[in-house]
């Protein structure tokens, strides 16, 4: 997609705001979000009057096609020294992503009375506020990502490996029309899913235990992100009971997604109902990231966010419980904050699915 003009100018604004004469934009997910370009080597600076991007060679016609609103110029492969000398003023840059090698060789090639500035995160933050062409490509990847968990279910779960799921997952995101995966899924059975990040093992999937799903789909750089949790037949222990605490917990966080909601308060609402079913402790991360051209980006849904949602974030929430050595339960929707409510992008079926 080609990025509107307007995001450059609400960049300059806010270095108006900031009082910086230039801003020095290097991490690459911010260039493309700029400037459209998905090279491995660019990036800008933009100033009052000018909007210049660099490239090395080997991109040069690439950019030509990509980059649209931005003047193009040609770089040496190591940007620094050509970018040095197009910054003036109080020169903002990104500390977050700006190695100390990069920042010393600026620093050396300025040219005198040009000063450095940490000026991290306002791309960043222009980010979190998502487009309608944005959110069309969300909600495509979302629908991508829906159809290819079906599809890969219709193959039943008990007796396969996590690790042969998961690529089955993956293939089938790419077969139905996704760029890529968005991450790597995430198939954990049984006592496996009480570890929130697990990673796919070669290990067979057992009859009556519970599997977590978490995977999504890339669509023009834009990612989705879903967790399912699926029973693969009668479930012994506290397993239904669980399932239904962090279904009530997660459906009550996504009603109260909604432009002016206090960040930390979502958090807390499926944080307190889980707490006060005795489960605090094993519900050990925060409620929901934002999600766009990163699959992890701002905003973030925690316990100490501080500040409110806005129409244009979209975000995940994602409450899990994790019981070490039984069981994990998550269950997770990508949610877009509309002027008046919200829009949840996922749509794979809540109740309590088994598939043997
Ligand atoms: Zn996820
Ligand atoms: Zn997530």
């Amino acid at each position: 997609m080609v990025p509107s003009a307007a995001r450059a100018d609400r960049l300059v604004e806010l270095l108006r705001e900031r009082e910086l004469d230039s801003l020095l934009v290097t991490d690459l997910v911010n260039v493309r979000y700029l400037t459209g370009f998905t090279g491995s080597n660019g990036a800008c600076v933009l100033t009052s009057d000018e909007r210049l991007f660099l490239t090395d060679f080997r991109y040069v016609s690439q950019a030509q096609e990509q980059v649209r609103d931005f003047e193009r110029l040609p770089a040496g492969r190591e940007l620094a020294s050509d970018l040095a000398t197009h910054l003036r003023g109080r020169a903002g840059f990104d500390d977050a992503h700006l190695t100390v090698r990069t920042h010393a060789r600026l620093e050396e090639k300025v040219a005198e009375g040009v000063e450095l500035v940490a000026a991290g995160g306002l791309v960043e933050g222009l980010r979190e506020v998502k487009e309608e062409g944005e959110l069309a490509l969300m909600r495509e990847a979302a629908r991508l990502a829906t159809e290819a968990l079906a599809r890969t279910l219709d193959g039943g779960l008990a007796g396969r490996t996590e690790l042969e799921l998961a690529r089955e997952l993956e293939q089938a995101l790419r077969d139905g029309g996704a760029q890529e995966p968005s991450f790597p899924a995430i198939v954990a059975a049984g006592a496996h899913g009480a570890l929130p990040h697990a990673e796919p093992r070669d290990a067979g999937i057992p009859r009556g235990a519970l599997v977590v799903i978490d995977w999504g789909a890339r669509v023009d750089g834009y990612c989705s992100d879903c967790t399912r949790t699926i029973a693969t037949g009668t479930l012994d222990g506290r397993g239904e009971e669980v399932y239904e605490l962090v279904r009530r917990a997660q459906a009550a966080a996504l009603a109260a997604v909604r432009a002016g909601a206090e960040k930390r308060a979502v958090d807390g609402v499926a944080r307190s109902m889980i707490e006060e079913a005795g489960h605090g402790e094993r519900f050990g991360h925060g409620l929901g990231h934002g999600v766009g051209l990163e699959v992890h980006e701002g905003p973030r849904l925690t316990k100490q966010a501080e500040g409110e949602l806005v129409a244009g974030n979209v975000v995940s929430v994602e409450p899990g419980v994790y019981l070490p050595g039984e069981l994990g339960v998550r269950i997770e929707d990508l949610v877009a904050v509309t002027a008046d409510g919200a829009e949840v992008l996922t749509s794979f079926s809540k109740q309590l699915t088994t598939v043997e």
